[in-house]
């Protein structure tokens, strides 16, 4: 299945345009939901180019918009747009380098992810049902300064290995999605899960991880491409609402009655 087919936005635009909207419109959802704020980005590779978008570093979370996209290339050069981006560029730079199969990476200063770097004996596990996501495991990396060489960035990306998310001790994470609508819906599962985690350690209790015969009855029931399209449809639709996202957009961005059909429950 290409990236295109994955995509649940309906949208007409050119590819990069479309991917720079996307990006956007995923920036101002993550703040609005309280895992972005005055820091933070989400990078998007763009199809068929040795290219990905990026905002302008200066620009605010939640007044991302496609004009403060920058196209920038695996050498950090950018390409196009008018600006600069986030000093923390090599943190995408190295994850997309080291890893073909990712198409979106988010970071993030994720208070409640941090503290779980800065606990003794306490390991951030798949609580909830959809944080089955992160079963391989959720490894923290040591570097507890902001990732400005490239060095640092293949450190990163080196403890990150296989899995779909890194924490970043006293600092922040990372996750990476097929594409960004899917990174997300991990977004916001992966804030659920840690709030449980929490939750329970408040609690006094110990907590109890998904067990692996759990997790494989989860993915038996699981349909990730038709979750991260309602997810997506309602995120889309509350944040026009709400003017989180401006309503010119919407046409581009919110999935089609058709496109939101079914055809089976479960795979
Ligand atoms: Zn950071």
């Amino acid at each position: 299945m290409s990236v295109t087919e994955l995509r649940p936005s309906r949208g007409s635009n050119a590819p990069v345009e479309q991917i720079k909207l996307e990006t956007a419109a995923t920036t101002r959802l993550l703040e609005a939901e309280g895992i972005l704020d005055y820091s933070g980005h989400v990078s998007t590779r763009i199809p068929g180019r040795d290219a990905f978008v990026i905002q302008i570093g200066s620009t605010s979370r939640a007044e991302v918009s496609p004009e403060s996209m920058l196209v920038v290339d695996y050498d950090g050069k950018v390409l196009e747009g008018d600006g600069q981006p986030p000093s923390e560029l090599p943190i995408h730079l190295e994850i997309l380098r080291a890893r073909p199969d990712v198409q979106s990476v988010l970071h993030s200063h994720m208070e409640l992810a941090i503290a779980f770097t800065m606990m003794e004996g306490v390991t951030l596990v798949p609580m909830r049902a959809r944080a089955s996501r992160w079963k391989s495991g959720i490894p923290i990396d040591p570097d507890p300064s902001h990732i400005k060489l490239p060095e640092q960035g293949r450190a990163l990306a080196k403890t990150l290995g296989p899995h779909h998310a890194v924490l970043m001790r006293a600092h922040g994470l990372c996750l990476v999605a097929e594409s960004v609508q899917g990174l997300f819906v991990d977004a916001v599962h992966f804030k659920e899960n840690a709030t449980a985690q929490m939750q329970a350690l408040q609690a006094g209790a110990k907590p109890i991880p998904l067990t692996d015969a759990e997790i494989a009855q989860i993915e038996r029931m699981e349909m990730r491409d038709w979750h991260i399209k309602k997810l997506w449809n309602y995120y889309i639709r509350k944040a026009n609402t709400e003017n989180v996202l401006p309503q010119s957009w919407a046409d581009q961005l919110v999935p089609t009655k058709e496109m939101l059909k079914r055809d089976k429950t479960m795979n």
